[in-house]
């Protein structure tokens, strides 16, 4: 069965063409993403009255695009899928009212597909991953590890506390005057950094926490900078490599602690970490996940980077799996600035133990 997805939560207009087989397979036929990312540079991050304004500007047009792509119509779908949350409210609107309009011209089932679900189903598409496995986050707006149990049982077994650490990546560019988004900038820059150079902080917020924190890294960074301002070339490398290094240690020893808790309480041999969202493409960070899984015997899955950043296919594919599940939902599903993925109640994992 076909699936179209449309996902406008953020600032990637996009829209996909998605196959679902009776075993599960699934195929991408078509994945049009249109990042607004120049639209946002001036300003140094996403300004939501600008994205919500472009997403209704592009979004006929992407989902135009992405039919073609696919060589299908309207009428070859199964159902559309959305974005109904959570993210800028805006943008959000803009792509659920579009699906209902749809579904309902067409005469197609709605599913309104929660984004977060979006990341943590991608690898069961593209690595035909069995539940349950550990999902860990990271983004611009999201830092959280997600037991998937099954289709629509999440558990959140830690969350940010402060700064998402794609926030932090791009705050700390914006200090160093790297480019948006800084991500990708601070990674360029601190390989030929001295990550030693730099002392900052690793907060690890207690033994058995699985909780993250980033303002106070964002903080000694800064005074870092201040003290040997004016920055040379050498210091912005050295300060990037810093980061990055300080960032990494807590990930993986994160990471190290979650699949162990993970283990322990689904007893499964080998734990599978998926790793998605837009930081997940950072090569040092990548390796730490890699390490980090070696060690407590299990093993990470990343998907290809652009499924790992936001794009329609995930959406796609999420809804086909709801609709294959019977999950379908009605023309007033709401659009939500907040959902978190584990609002439906799941099975307790347990804290610390
Ligand atoms: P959401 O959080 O709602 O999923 P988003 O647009 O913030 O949406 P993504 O598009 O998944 O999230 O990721 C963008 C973030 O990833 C930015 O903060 C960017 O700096 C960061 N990022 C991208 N590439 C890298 C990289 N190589 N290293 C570190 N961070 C990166
Ligand atoms: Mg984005
Ligand atoms: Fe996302």
């Amino acid at each position: 069965m076909l699936i179209l997805g449309i996902e406008t939560s953020c600032d990637e207009t996009a829209a996909a063409v998605v196959a679902r087989g009776p075993d599960g397979q699934g195929r991408i036929l078509a994945n049009v993403v249109r990042s607004q990312i120049e639209e946002h540079a001036v300003f140094g991050g996403v300004v939501p009255e600008i994205a919500a304004r472009a997403h209704v500007e592009l979004l006929d047009g992407i989902v135009a695009a992405a039919l073609a792509d696919a060589g299908v119509g309207f009428g070859d779908l199964a159902a559309v899928s959305a974005t109904a949350g959570p993210g800028l409210i805006g943008g959000v609107i803009v792509g659920l009212m579009t699906a209902k309009a749809i579904a309902m011209t067409h005469r197609l089932p709605l599913v309104a597909v929660n984004h977060l679900e979006g990341h943590a189903l991608t690898a069961r598409m593209t690595d035909q991953l069995a539940f349950p496995y550990l999902l860990l986050l990271v983004s611009g707006g999201h830092t959280q590890f997600v037991a998937v149990h099954g289709l629509g049982r999440y558990e959140r077994l830690g969350t940010t506390i402060d700064d998402a650490l794609g926030e932090a990546f791009d705050k700390t560019a914006k200090m160093l005057g790297l480019p948006y988004p800084g991500g990708p900038a601070v990674e360029r820059v601190a390989r030929d950094g001295d990550p030693t150079r730099f002392d900052l902080p690793r907060p690890y917020l207690g033994r058995d926490s699985l909780d993250f924190s980033f303002s106070g890294l964002k903080t000694a960074v800064r005074q870092a900078a201040a003290a040997v301002a004016p920055l040379t070339e050498r210091d912005v490398a050295d300060l990037a490599a810093s980061f990055q290094a300080a960032v990494t240690d807590v990930i993986g020893r994160k990471v190290e602690r979650a699949l162990e808790r993970f283990r322990r309480a689904t007893g499964v041999a080998e734990p599978v970490l998926v790793a998605a969202g837009g930081v997940a493409a950072n090569k040092a960070i990548g390796a730490a996940l890699g390490a980090a899984a070696a060690k407590v015997g299990g093993r990470v899955v990343v998907p290809p980077p652009k499924l790992c950043t936001d794009n329609g296919a995930m959406i796609a594919w999420a809804g086909a799996e709801r609709l294959a599940a019977g999950l379908i939902d009605g023309l007033d599903a709401p659009a939500r600035a907040r959902w978190p993925l584990d609002a439906d109640a799941a099975p307790k994992l347990g804290s610390g133990q």
